[in-house]
């Protein structure tokens, strides 16, 4: 899904770089590429139909918020309307509690069963699974084997033909373990004894959570199997699996949809590790290209909190060498500087490399030298004639070439951050007030 979707999306946004007002057809022309892209990812017609609605009737209605680019304008609300398409972010308790699997043959329930046992048990959980799936030959070996990987306690009876009595003595047996999976079985398609099993099993186990697991390359098929177990159990969360091996991925969204619930967890690969908790802010940001905005948003609100950045002058689009080292402060708080920078939405603006160079040390080394300038200096650079350069460097005991290196990373780093939206001001708090909602 992440890939070409990405890319189209990524296409389609670029081509609003520059424009000066959100017209009518720019917006539309998005819209088209937006849901053809969506449709060959295999999300459901009517989502992506009801998607574009809104998206148009957003884009155009709202108003452009003042100092915001067109592009970044309706880059948010296509960002926005995809998350909220995503449904809630789905929390995962780590309370004890137990859990349903529900899915068709094939669709990595038993392996995501085992993936579901690590995660719970890396996060200090006493973890069991119970082998209810007495249906298809070999998966109780299949669970057991990758459980016993984990020294995790697995029950099953592979000779037993009645699943129900495998769920009350797996419970029996499993009473002293603080989170239960249980794997069921799961049929070629879906049939109505599969269902009436579930629903009995459901009733004995009476679980916290049900979850479907859906294989992401499933298409629009996962919309009538999430009905028929919603129906039955009633879902509450999704876990899409084999996001490794597809394009698409687009159909889980549709089960998602279907249940009214989220996607709790991704499985991206075949070993008992590759499960990923399902974050929709960051899946989306990075698939509209734009970095990790929440985690960052976040990150940069920490920051700010205790930090003393003069934004109100940097608002006024105001550079100066004090900005620039309470900016490097604050950024390496954050973080190592590229890593940082990767997650900005720095669209059209060309960070030299030189600019990612800034190591601590050479930010100390900055440091000592800023300290051997008078304020004024620092709050117009400008002043820093050769003998004041000078003077800088034998007071801090740097050599003069030092010294204007600082200065010419202070002028490449204005340079960069004149070029930021184009309108020569880059503060943490305007891009917060972008990108927060
Ligand atoms: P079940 O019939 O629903 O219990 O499905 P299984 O757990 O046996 O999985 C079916 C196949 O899909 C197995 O070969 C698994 O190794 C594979 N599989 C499960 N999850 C993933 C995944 O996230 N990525 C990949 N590549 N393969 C997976």
């Amino acid at each position: 899904m992440l890939d070409s979707l990405s890319n189209s999306l990524k296409d389609a946004v670029k081509k609003l770089a520059g424009k000066a007002v959100v017209d009518r057809a720019a917006v539309d022309e998005l819209v088209r590429d937006l849901q053809r892209a969506l449709i060959q990812a295999d999300v459901n017609v009517k989502l992506v139909m009801g998607l574009s609605q809104s998206i148009k009737k957003r884009a155009l209605e709202e108003e452009l918020p003042k100092g915001m680019g067109v592009r970044d304008h309706v880059l948010r609300i296509v960002y926005q309307e995809l998350v909220s398409l995503m449904g809630p972010e789905a929390e995962v308790s780590l309370k004890p509690q137990t859990i349903l699997m529900a899915g068709l043959q094939g669709s990595g329930k038993t392996t995501t069963t085992a993936k579901l046992c690590r995660y719970f048990q890396r996060k200090g959980l006493k973890v069991g699974a119970i082998c209810c799936d007495n249906f298809r030959p070999g998966a109780f070996t299949q669970l057991q084997t990758l459980c016993q990987r984990i020294n995790v306690p697995i029950y099953g009876d592979p000779k037993e033909k009645d699943a129900l009595r495998i769920v009350k003595n797996g419970l029996t047996a499993l009473r002293d373990v603080e989170v239960i999976i249980v794997d069921t079985a799961g049929r070629h398609a879906l049939e109505d004894d599969l269902i009436e099993e579930i629903m009995q099993i459901n009733a004995i186990v009476k679980p916290s959570h049900r979850w479907l697991v859906i294989d992401a390359a499933l298409g629009q098929a996962a919309r009538d199997q999430a009905r028929r177990f919603h129906e039955a159990i009633g879902i509450d969360g999704v876990v899409i699996t084999k996001m490794d091996g597809t394009a698409k991925g687009g159909g889980a969204l549709s089960a998602v949809a279907e249940t009214n619930s989220s996607i709790v967890f991704i499985g991206s690969g075949e070993t008992i590790d590759d499960l990923e908790r399902f974050e929709p802010n960051g899946f989306i940001s990075r698939m509209l290209g734009m970095g990790d905005l929440k985690a960052l948003v976040e990150r940069a609100e920490d920051v700010m909190e205790g930090g003393d950045l003069d934004v109100n002058a940097m608002l006024k689009g105001k550079f100066t060498l004090k900005d620039m080292y309470k900016q490097l402060e604050a950024l390496n708080k954050m973080g190592p500087l590229k890593q940082v920078l990767s997650m900005l939405p720095l669209g059209g603006m060309n960070v030299p490399n030189e600019v990612y160079d800034v190591t601590s040390v050479k930010m100390e080394r900055y440091r000592i030298m800023m300290d051997s300038m008078t304020d004024d200096e620092m709050d117009d650079p400008s002043l820093l004639g050769t003998s004041r350069i000078h003077r800088i460097a034998m007071g801090s005991g740097s050599s003069v070439d030092d010294v204007r290196e600082l200065i010419k990373y202070y002028k490449m780093m204005q340079r960069a951050l004149k070029g930021f939206k184009g309108g020569g001001r880059f503060s943490m708090n305007r891009m917060m007030k972008q990108f927060g909602g």
